[in-house]
């Protein structure tokens, strides 16, 4: 049976009413770690090449994991992962559909008044000890998610330490939820707002963050006290798996986080016509994410969208140059241009765009295109053939245009034969851009630096804001009134003023316009997890001035 019954020793304890806690789910979770796989030779499913470089095999889970169940497809079907770096397998996983989907949605359900029956102390501390285990893993999740997105080792570090900073925080901000007790209008009545988790929560994750999109999710869901079913993207599914294994092995009850992945639209489907499904948070592309909130309609979902992004940067006259320029390598290249907040338009004032752009050249010219796990690596591959097209096609475009290209311009001449079905295209800076060019209007994804003139500060807002997306903008100015002025007028949810490095676990990340709805991270993000319920309380007794 998919959905086994609820038997977690903690939460049946808070059913009946018995303060056992938490003495109940330490003993669970240290019983569940000594069970864990540690030690295993070889894993079936995954490579000897990811699995060689696993310190703990039992974090290599390649099934659906529903109701605390490790599980294949009720069909038999199956996918793999690729390693982008390589073009070779990864891992052969199950092909889960609709009616995995529906079973994990009706376990999350099951266990849904447990979970949100604990107190956030005690949700708090499941969290904590998650994020305990995924320290102690880190090497391993980084290695895992190499392998399956090709970033380079040190970026997956970065990435789960990010990661564990969201289930810190939300482990201890779920405490300082509240309601509000409201001045009455009458004697005879209180009145009180109450916070409570909105329930079931579908996460939907992309394969570029394949850990800190599910975390900034998951862990203020279940710290709010909601249960959740997971969707990571069938092209980093493993990076998702290690993860509840860890959950597992931390002592969240059964159900609690369930992870379903394979045929997206089919379990995209079953999520978004459920009526348990309360809300679903999606961090994806723009496309799918219209398509999946005209879907919510219909059961008048909550929807959190994180989409894409087409963000520019501005390096005004007055500028740090040495800085801006080292600013615009770190953001429009990281991960190779593959994230949401990647600068993708480079606004250059005309009186410092010469010695501009011959410095963002030179530093990335001196950048080291390979393998991830290669130390001297420090640019990935594109994520596959696709994206490898997408972003040759937005260069070819700019050049046949009338850009320059001042570094890099296709594919890297000399790599070793074992990455020759990978998917490298060099980093790229273009000058001479223009607003008819692809690399304008389009999210590029990819490792390009496209540099376009302005003449003013007004030029430049213009320009920034000449596009329906409203994710992240970057200036660099060392003029105090222009950094309020321009952080006033662009607009998009995120600014970085002489910083790039915006993220973090306490500060809400989003965008407007086309860029999305909602927050996630900081208090914000919390709040995103619990609804509002107004209660009025009548006295019981009569008053001379009643209304
Ligand atoms: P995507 O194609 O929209 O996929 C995102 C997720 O949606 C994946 O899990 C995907 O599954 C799933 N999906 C695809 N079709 C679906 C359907 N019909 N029903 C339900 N789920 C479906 O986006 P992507 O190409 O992976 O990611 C890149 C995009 O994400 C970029 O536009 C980027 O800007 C954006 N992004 C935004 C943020 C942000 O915070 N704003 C952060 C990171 C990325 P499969 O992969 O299994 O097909």
């Amino acid at each position: 049976m998919l959905v086994p019954a609820l038997s977690w020793a903690g939460a049946a304890a808070v059913a009946s009413g018995r303060s056992v806690l938490p003495h109940a789910w330490r003993a669970f979770s240290s019983s569940r770690a000594m069970a864990s796989d540690q030690g295993k030779p070889a894993v079936p499913g995954v490579s000897e090449e990811l699995s060689s470089r696993i310190k703990d095999k039992g974090l290599l889970r390649v099934d659906g994991f529903i109701g605390g169940d490790w599980v294949k497809a009720a069909d038999g079907g199956t996918y793999q992962v690729l390693n982008p770096a390589t073009g070779k397998p990864v891992a052969t996983l199950p092909r889960l559909r609709h009616d995995e989907t529906l079973a994990a949605i009706a376990s999350a359900h099951s266990v849904l008044p447990a979970w949100s029956g604990l107190t956030a102390k005690q949700r708090g501390a499941v969290l904590r000890k998650w994020h305990q285990l995924a320290t102690d893993a880190a090497e391993d999740i980084a290695a895992i998610m190499t392998a399956e997105c090709g970033k380079p080792l040190a970026e997956s570090r970065g990435e789960v330490a990010s990661g564990l900073d969201s289930i810190d925080w939300s482990a201890s901000e779920c405490r300082r939820v509240s309601g509000q007790v409201l001045e009455t209008t009458s004697r005879d009545r209180r009145m009180l707002v109450l916070r409570q988790p909105v329930g079931v929560v579908a996460a939907i994750t992309p394969w570029n963050f394949p850990m800190s999109m599910i975390t900034r999710k998951v862990a203020p869901a279940l710290a709010a006290g909601c249960t959740v079913v997971l969707k990571p993207s069938e092209q980093t599914p493993l990076t998702a798996l290690a993860l509840a294994e860890l959950a597992d092995r931390a002592g969240l009850p059964e159900g609690a986080l369930n992870v379903v992945h394979g045929d997206a639209p089919a379990i995209g489907s079953a999520i978004m016509a459920s009526e348990t499904v309360r809300k679903i948070g999606f961090t994806g592309s723009t496309a799918v994410g219209k398509m999946l909130m005209a879907q919510a309609a219909n059961t008048v979902k909550r929807v959190s969208l994180e989409l894409g992004g087409n963000a520019p940067f501005l390096v005004m006259e007055d500028a740090d140059l040495a800085l801006a320029a080292r600013g615009v390598v770190a953001s429009a290249l990281r991960n190779s241009g593959q994230t949401c907040i990647c600068a993708n338009r480079v606004f250059v004032h005309d009186k410092v765009h010469d010695e501009f752009a011959a410095r963002v050249a030179e530093i990335v010219k001196g950048l080291k295109v390979g393998d991830g796990f290669a130390p001297d690596t420090t640019h990935g591959p594109l994520i596959n053939p696709a994206a490898l097209d997408k972003v040759a096609a937005h260069c070819a475009d700019a050049v046949s245009k009338g850009a320059r290209v001042l570094a890099g311009g296709g594919k890297p001449a000399s790599l070793p034969e074992r990455l020759a079905g990978g998917s490298f295209f060099e980093p790229t800076v273009l000058a001479g851009a223009t607003i008819d060019m692809r690399v304008f209007r389009e999210e590029t994804f990819g490792p390009l630096v496209p540099l376009f003139r302005f003449s003013d500060d007004d030029e430049a807002v213009a320009l920034a804001n000449d596009t329906e997306y409203g994710l992240a903008a970057y200036f660099y100015t060392r003029d105090l009134k222009r950094a309020w002025t321009l952080a006033e007028r662009l607009e998009y949810g995120m600014i970085g003023v002489n910083e790039v490095a915006i993220t973090a676990d306490v500060a809400p990340f989003g965008g407007i316009k086309q860029s999305g709805l909602g927050r996630e991270q900081g208090t914000i993000g919390l709040e995103e997890f619990l609804e509002t319920k107004y209660v009025c309380m009548g006295l019981g007794y009569a008053s001379d001035d009643d209304d």
